[in-house]
């Protein structure tokens, strides 16, 4: 079955059946915001929900992972971790599935990572189609990832009192293996869907006053544009727009040893380009001072050398930066200054 059916009042007993696979983590709301977490019961989840405060990539690429446990005294050789649990990752926006999408791209890059690949081979992704803004800073449209293109075990669309079950994979077809109340699509549900997707279409334009080739334009012309400096006096350095955003896959390696010296723990941590030091070299040179290169760096990583290097943009339109920012900046109104200033209204 490609296509299915399922009634909303049936979703407890297929939820229940997905945990005896393993745990499942959802969105959950948390004070004003969403996260994603471990979920016991279908009702726990919010499904209608803004992009969570971390996105998904954290169950990919933890904010600090363990990369194995040394001994010195007396000397024993480590062992990579490499043990990882299955689970599901349930209710997954479009544009978080294409996040993890870029995360492919760079950590199957030769060499490519083990652990990164490891995690993602034991990971089950059942993603919820989104039927309009999640509100006014996503840019999804401009990038096209409102709409789904793989990367997904199982999608859900919305259909009212059922969802439809888009499988798309093995995985997914196990998922619903044997459950009866899962029926095949019907004609005049067929076309109910059709009319829920067209109105879905109408809602979404681009965010972006150009189309996406006009952008990449602008960021091959601008690198010496003001906007960068107007948002380099605004940013405070927080680091906040690298730490939430779904493609930023920068690391640093640390060494934690214990007190005694004698034995200690190597992780990986989430490291970020808006950090003072990050471009600082050992003899002092910073390569890129200041917020406002660092702030352009940020931006031309999503739309240009991803662009150059895998003939891919790597901004997904989730607006957590925007969302998240202490300053204010918006990634909408800075490519929009970007592309004004070229036509001269800037
Ligand atoms: S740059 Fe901003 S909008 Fe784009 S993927 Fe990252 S956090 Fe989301
Ligand atoms: S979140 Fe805003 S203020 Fe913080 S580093 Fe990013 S752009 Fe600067």
């Amino acid at each position: 079955m490609k296509h299915g059916i399922i009634l909303k009042s049936d979703m407890d007993q297929w939820f229940d059946s997905l945990k005896k696979r393993g745990k499942v983590y959802g969105p959950k709301k948390k004070e004003s915001a969403f996260v994603f977490g471990l979920v016991h019961a279908f009702k726990e989840m919010s499904l209608s929900y803004i992009p969570t405060i971390l996105p998904p990539k954290k169950y990919y690429l933890p904010p600090k992972e363990s990369l194995f446990k040394f001994k010195i005294k007396p000397y024993e050789a480590a062992k990579a971790t490499t043990a990882f649990e299955e689970f599901i990752l349930f209710g997954v926006h479009t544009c978080d599935i294409a996040g993890i999408q870029c995360m492919d791209v760079i950590f199957n890059e030769n060499p490519a990572d083990p652990n990164y690949l490891s995690r993602k081979e034991k990971i089950t992704i059942i993603g919820i189609e989104c039927l309009d803004y999640c509100d006014s800073y996503a840019t999804c449209a401009s990038v096209g990832t409102h709409i789904h293109k793989g990367g997904y075990d199982i999608m859900l669309t919305d259909l009212g009192t059922a969802y439809l079950v888009h499988i798309n994979s093995e995985k997914g077809e196990h998922l619903i293996k044997g459950k009866k109340y899962i029926r095949e699509l019907d004609l005049e549900t067929r076309k109910k869907w059709d009319k829920i997707i067209e109105e879905k279409n109408k809602k979404f334009k681009n965010e972006f006053k150009a189309e996406l080739p006009e952008v990449s334009k602008v960021f091959e012309e601008g690198f010496f544009s003001p906007v960068w400096e107007d948002v380099g006096k605004r940013c405070v350095g927080c680091t906040n727009c690298t730490a939430v955003c779904p493609t930023c896959y920068c690391f640093d390696v640390i060494d934690d040893v214990s007190l005694n010296l004698s034995d200690g723990e190597r992780s990986r941590v989430w490291s970020y380009c808006q950090m003072d030091d990050f471009a600082r070299v050992a003899t002092g040179e910073d390569f890129r001072p200041g917020r406002g290169p660092r702030q352009r760096h940020r931006y031309f990583r999503k739309f240009k050398y991803s662009v150059l290097k895998y003939n891919k943009y790597f901004c997904t339109g989730c607006g957590r930066c925007t969302r998240t920012c202490m300053a204010k900046i918006s990634l909408k109104e800075t490519v929009n200054g970007l592309l004004d200033e070229k036509r001269g209204k800037g």
